[in-house]
Parts: C-alpha cells; sequence; structure tokens
C-alpha cells in the first residue's frame, strides 16, 4: 500500500490528490473530466480568480491574525491597485474593501461568534467513502458541541441558479455543491474522531451592504438533497477514478475554459444541432 501521509503542507499538493479523494476535486470531475484531470496532473492550471482570492482573504482573517497577516504578505501587490505618481504604493482593490466590509459585517454578530469562534481551526479529516480514501478540511469544528461550521462568501445569499439535475431554481448552497460537502464531511468527521457533528454554513454576500446568514441542513429537504449528493459519488466515483489512472478516457465538456483553449475545429456542425446550455 502506498506510504503517503497527508500533512498541513502538502494537503492541496498533487500528490494528495491522488491519493485522496476531495469535495473540490470530485466536483472539478463532475463539470468537466478533461479538465480535472489536466489540472491534477499539473497541466493546465485555471486562473486564479478574484472571487476565490476574496473567499480566501475573509477567510484567513477567521482562521487567526496570523494566518490574515501571512496571506496578505503572500498576494502582496496583486491585493493593490497599480502604483502612479499620486499614490506609489497604489491602494487595496475595491474587491479587498468590500472583503474587509464583508468581515466588518460578521465579526461582531453574536450568533457567529458563539459558533464559529470557539471551534478549532482547519482540522483535517479522512475517510473511507464507498471504498475510496477521501480527505476534508474543516474551517472550525467544536468536538465538545458536536457541530461543525463552514465559512462561505458569495455575490447574493438570494440568487437563483437553475440546475439541470431538479429541472428548477435552486440556491447557492445546492448550485456549488454544499450538500454534498456538508454530507461528506459529517462522514469523514465520524470516521476521524468517531462522533457525529451537525453541520452549518455562514454565509456573507459581496453586496453592498454585505447580507450574512446562518444556515443549518435539518430541514426534511435538506436530508434529501444530502442524500442525493453521497448517491451521486457513490455512482460516478469508479469511473472517476479509472479516468484518473488512466484506464478511461476523460471526457471533454467543450465549453469550459481548457476545454476552448485545447479545441480544434474539425467537421462544420449543423447550424440547428449547436448546443445551448
Ligand atoms: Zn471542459
Amino acid at each position: 500500500m502506498n506510504k503517503f501521509e497527508l500533512t498541513e503542507e502538502n494537503y492541496y499538493s498533487s500528490e494528495a490528490s491522488q491519493h485522496y479523494m476531495s469535495v473540490s476535486l470530485f466536483k472539478d470531475f463532475m463539470q468537466c473530466e478533461a479538465a480535472a484531470l489536466a489540472t491534477m496532473k499539473g497541466e493546465w492550471q485555471r486562473e486564479e480568480t478574484t472571487a476565490l482570492s476574496v473567499g480566501n482573504y475573509v477567510h484567513s482573517y477567521f482562521e487567526s491574525k496570523e494566518a490574515h497577516q501571512k496571506f496578505i504578505a503572500d498576494k502582496g501587490s496583486a491585493l493593490m491597485t497599480k502604483p502612479n505618481k499620486k499614490e506609489p504604493y497604489g491602494h487595496l482593490k475595491s474587491d479587498f474593501k468590500t472583503a474587509d466590509a464583508m468581515i466588518n459585517a460578521l465579526k461582531d454578530e453574536t450568533v457567529f461568534k458563539a459558533l464559529y469562534e470557539p471551534g478549532q481551526k482547519e482540522v483535517i479529516v479522512t475517510g473511507d467513502i464507498y471504498g475510496y480514501k477521501w480527505k476534508g478540511k474543516i474551517d472550525s469544528l467544536n468536538l465538545d458541541q458536536l457541530y461543525f461550521c463552514d465559512l462561505k462568501t458569495v455575490d447574493d445569499i438570494h440568487k437563483k441558479h437553475w440546475s439541470s439535475t431538479y429541472n428548477k431554481y435552486d440556491n447557492f448552497i445546492a448550485d456549488r455543491g454544499y450538500y454534498m460537502q456538508m454530507a461528506v464531511y459529517i462522514e469523514l468527521i465520524k470516521q476521524t474522531f468517531g462522533v457525529g457533528c451537525q453541520p452549518f454554513i455562514f454565509a456573507v454576500s459581496k453586496q453592498t451592504p454585505p447580507d450574512k446568514e446562518a444556515i443549518d441542513f435539518n430541514g426534511d429537504q435538506d436530508a434529501i438533497y444530502m442524500e442525493d449528493a453521497m448517491r451521486m459519488i457513490e455512482e460516478n466515483q469508479e469511473h472517476i477514478q479509472r479516468v484518473m489512472s488512466g484506464e478511461e478516457e476523460p471526457t471533454r465538456c467543450e465549453h469550459c475554459e481548457y476545454c476552448r483553449l485545447t479545441k480544434k475545429i474539425e467537421l462544420p456542425i449543423h447550424a440547428s444541432d449547436i448546443e445551448i446550455y
């Protein structure tokens, strides 16, 4: 068997993703196998979006002072506007001013402080899900009180997203696969620590002023969505593992960034056959 040991340092490495499946990697494979495989092999990397940086900026603040300072030091000029004569150092980009507003919107909320602050931050959990090893990182885990929290930044908590699976509009929790994330984390915490913990998501929006919400998963429909998400893993991961090991060819989605970049025009297609999404 493999001797790979998962640590803080190698958690996000490509070696780690060869030994452990994660919710984000699984979601990448469900979206486009070709792009996910190319990313995994280090052949291609999606540009880090500002949305992701804003999320990490907010996230690092609530992890610890040190984590936030390190994030700012590592990003350096990427957080600032281009210098000019008037402002030789530039100023904080508007996206990160918004991020500061998001932090301020959450940090003094009583419910947030009571639930998010006491937990242990960035806890690595692992386990076996339908015969394969998975990993996860819990934003804030409270083993004494048996719950965990995840922090999410979002454009608008109430925005609607079309779901082709359910043929209806969904909210951001379903659209971004957070039911899957919570269901997997419950299972990994159970296997790592031997206890059942209930999930909470704290969401904060990029609107001015930011919207904010504490979300639980105790609704009847929430339980169904979480079961559906686990079934989706069960039904798809054999194939994904075979694609990862090279036994099966990856499918191209033909419209993501990677597929557009590597696309070749073959024969003309019929006008009436152009796919719409
Ligand atoms: Zn694609």
